[in-house]
């Protein structure tokens, strides 16, 4: 049920992870002005927690927390739900970023961030994740019958079972699988799954190509050619 916004009068809830409290406070007067709801947390262990009463639309979580690395918590949060999960946090180096999307993240706000770039990744990640109402795309199956990718209820079934992706992997795999054998350059992949102001590099895309193959159980759907990109390729059962 991840992304569902029922049972909250149709306001977007946003699940705050944040032990600093002026950060907290500025964050949730901006949320709310822009009619969202916001439950706040301080510790990850009280963000798990949280995850099993109520599923948000979207996870705000800075990695530096007082009980848990707000890795293992991004970690823990995936294991249980494919919710969109931001990483708020001051350390902005490559590894974290590369770290925090490896572990199912969708995106990745560094210290300081205006509000109105963190309202705006808020509303791209939870747009990415909620099948826009009436769209009329039905499910798109691959050629060969054993991937289904539906883009109105965004579930991938592999052979019938349900493959669970973080709403980008979602987007890169439906980008791709859209025309099998078809190749996508690098730039262009990044454009159109990623927003066009994102700022992180060409590994984020090897990252999630990765988690793609892993979750399909073989590298080989997401093949890369070298010098240029990657293409889809449906594989015989
Ligand atoms: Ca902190």
């Amino acid at each position: 049920m991840a992304g569902c916004r029922g049972g909250n009068n149709g306001r977007m809830l946003v699940l705050l992870v944040e032990d600093d409290r002026s950060i907290a406070e500025s964050v949730t007067a901006s949320l709310a002005s822009a009619g969202m709801e916001v439950a706040h947390v301080t510790t990850g262990v009280a963000a798990v927690d949280a995850l099993s009463l109520a599923v948000p639309d979207v996870v705000l979580l800075d990695l530096g927390l007082p009980d848990m690395d707000g890795l293992d918590v991004a970690r823990q949060l995936r294991e249980r739900s494919a919710v969109p999960i931001i990483i708020v946090s001051a350390r902005g180096d490559e590894l974290d970023r590369v770290l925090g999307l490896e572990l199912g993240a969708d995106d990745y706000v560094v210290k300081p961030f205006s509000q109105r770039e963190l309202l705006a990744r808020i509303r791209a990640v939870v747009r990415r994740g909620v099948p826009v109402p009436g769209a009329d795309g039905g499910p798109v199956p691959a050629a060969s019958g054993r991937l289904v990718i539906d883009e109105r209820t965004r579930t991938v079934l592999l052979d019938g079972a349900e493959v669970v992706l973080t709403a980008k992997e979602f987007d890169l795999l439906a980008y791709l699988a859209a025309e099998p054998g078809v190749v996508f350059r690098r730039n262009d992949i990044l454009e159109h799954v990623w927003d066009v102001n994102w700022y992180g590099t060409t590994k984020t895309l090897d990252a999630h190509v990765a988690s793609v193959r892993k979750k399909l159980g073989h590298p080989d759907w997401v093949q890369a050619v070298r010098g240029v990109g990657f293409k889809f390729v449906e594989l015989p059962s």
